[in-house]
């Protein structure tokens, strides 16, 4: 264990030893890796940190891994950082995107998945299982390819069938369940607790991995930090982990300021918003989700905890949009910046519009987590031209 000390429960504060296959809390909270931050200091003075390229596995200190060359890794991470062209005149902000789409599999998750197949791995795994509305499932199932064992992902009815492709198309056994995501879950933790299966999903290792999109952002910024992050929720574990991410580089003395998290959801999905709203102090699940956004279409959010905590502890907001807001999102990133995203990746570019004067004089990044390929386009695309294979009928394109 290179620095991790230990597994913490945020909820009730139990602890656990750091390499204990534990998935939850035995109070249901969601555990939390905490290190020796005096040795990952250490190990960032040793390391030719400031000269290293922003991407992943820059950030090794960070992660609960024992040995480094047992990484299984796709170089995933290290994604461009764009300042908006034209997004940001219209609201006014100085705006910058994090283009999560191009990730390996199209999605922030192939992070999460390094961390959590390593360390499945090194815990002696030689099959896995996992609830996905889609891309989780993707990721797990590329990484679980390359790291050369078996994958079985529970998928919602509603899973859009190019993401069920993609899961396919790197090998894993796809279970189709008559249900939505919450469903799903509670299927895969009762096949852990019956047939002691390795499960991967939103829990503590994954939760490591996707903090590399918060160290990605500072390290972008040449060490200084945005004033905003804006990020679609579903599970909240993306939330969660970029929150802990500035957290831990405070820890370290990288940086001395804090961004303000702000966590979008969907009109037909929204048990963090809710419980940030009514001041409830966990996510109010709901029976099911209705929304295009759905990579974000998780009833009973597995870190919503994590993530309503985040939220309050940076002094963010948390909102709602509408699937309408959101294609109309999905189309401004593309025409505008050439920033081709599914609707889920578009959530958080779409709360930045609706909630604009929040966001006054303010730096912004947007997270963009996935890519447009993931899905089929939703609605009427506009019409296409059909010609004759014959230049006279050029004329009627350039007139
Ligand atoms: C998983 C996912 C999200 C939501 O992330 P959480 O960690 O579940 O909150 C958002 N957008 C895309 C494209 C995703 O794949
Ligand atoms: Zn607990």
């Amino acid at each position: 264990m290179v620095s991790a000390k230990k597994l913490k429960c945020s909820q009730c504060g139990k602890e656990y030893l750091p390499d204990m296959i534990t998935f939850h809390c035995e109070c249901d909270g969601s555990l939390d890796l905490i290190y020796d931050y005096k040795k990952v200091r250490k190990l960032i003075l040793m390391a030719d940190f400031i000269r290293e390229r922003p991407w992943h596995w820059k950030y090794w200190m960070f992660y609960p891994v024992d040995d480094l060359t047992q990484a299984v890794s796709f170089e995933e991470g290290g994604t461009p950082l764009f300042l908006s062209k034209r997004i940001r005149k219209t609201v006014d902000l100085e705006v910058f995107f994090k283009y999560e789409g191009s990730n390996p599999t199209g999605s922030f998750k192939d992070r999460g998945s390094s961390i959590e197949i390593t360390k499945a791995i090194e815990l002696g795994a030689n099959s896995v299982c996992c609830a996905s509305t889609g891309n989780m499932g993707a990721s797990v199932s590329a990484y679980s390819a390359k790291a050369g064992i078996t994958c079985k992902v529970f998928v919602p009815e509603v899973t859009p069938s190019l993401k069920i492709a993609q899961i396919l198309g790197c090998g894993a056994e796809v279970i189709r369940v008559e249900g939505n995501y919450a469903d799903c879950l509670r299927l895969t933790e009762e096949a852990n607790r019956r047939y002691d299966v390795y499960l991967v999903g939103d829990y503590p290792y994954r939760s490591e991995g996707q903090k590399s999109v918060g160290f990605e952002i500072v390290d972008q910024f040449y060490w200084n930090v945005p004033d905003y992050i804006i990020c679609p929720m579903g599970n909240g574990t993306l939330t969660r982990a970029i929150w802990k991410s500035f957290l831990e580089l405070q820890k370290v003395g990288l940086i001395n300021e804090l961004p303000k998290m702000v966590g979008i959801q969907a009109e037909g999905c929204h048990p963090i918003v809710d419980a940030f709203k009514y001041d409830y102090d966990k996510p109010i699940p709901i029976k099911k989700a209705h929304t295009i956004a759905d990579a974000i279409a998780c009833e009973d959010p597995v870190d919503g905890y994590g993530a309503l905590h985040a939220i309050l502890e940076s002094g963010g907001f948390a909102e709602t949009v509408t699937d309408n807001e959101i294609i109309a999102a999905q189309k401004l990133l593309g025409h505008s910046e050439g920033l081709y995203a599914e609707p889920s990746g578009a959530v958080s570019t779409a709360g930045l519009i609706k909630y604009k004067e929040k966001f006054e004089g303010k730096k912004v990044v947007s997270i963009v987590t996935g890519h447009g390929l993931k899905r089929a386009p939703v609605g009427d695309m506009p019409e296409v031209m059909t010609i004759k294979n014959d230049f006279d009928e050029l004329d009627k394109i350039f007139p």
